[in-house]
């Protein structure tokens, strides 16, 4: 989450503390919620903390504000789930897809600048830049998550 999740975060712990029927002298741990987040998991998407949240507010039997650890629990395991899904998605349908998704990097996520020509010796000197594309490509973030996973299934 980042800074711009903030308001949203805060509307979303309404809405939770509402369910529950939280007393409003205890709605002050938005920030606090917030934080402990921060902290443990900087990457997790609002989207993720959103669903989990209101899933846990919504479960049959619910009658405490959910701690920020199974929150965040919930929320880590949701994220997975939607990686892998998405990351399966992008395997099928890159099956029969061999054109880059950027044309600037061929899914290298470096980029060639133009030459340049070295003043001392007049050669033309090639470079390379990391390509703009390295955070949203989906066959990087595909191949990433892949790595991530086979990572994972060694530790465990
Ligand atoms: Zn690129």
């Amino acid at each position: 989450m980042t800074r711009d999740d903030v308001e949203p975060f805060k509307q979303l712990f309404v809405v939770m503390a509402q369910r529950m029927a939280v007393p409003e002298e205890k709605l002050s741990g938005a920030g606090s919620y917030f934080l402990a987040f921060q902290e443990e998991d900087p990457a997790i998407p609002f989207e993720c903390v959103k669903t989990a949240g209101l899933e846990l507010t919504r479960a049959t039997g619910a009658t405490f504000f959910p701690t920020a650890p199974d929150w965040l629990t919930r929320a880590k395991e949701l994220q997975r789930t939607t990686q892998l899904a998405s990351a399966q998605r992008q395997l099928t349908a890159h099956k029969d897809d061999n054109s880059p998704h950027c044309h600037d990097c061929s899914d290298t996520s470096w980029a060639p600048l133009p030459d340049t020509i070295d003043p001392r010796t007049g050669i033309a000197v090639g470079s390379v830049t990391r390509c703009g594309c390295v955070e949203t490509n989906p066959k990087l973030q595909t191949e990433r998550l892949m790595r991530q996973a086979r990572h994972a299934g060694r530790q465990s």
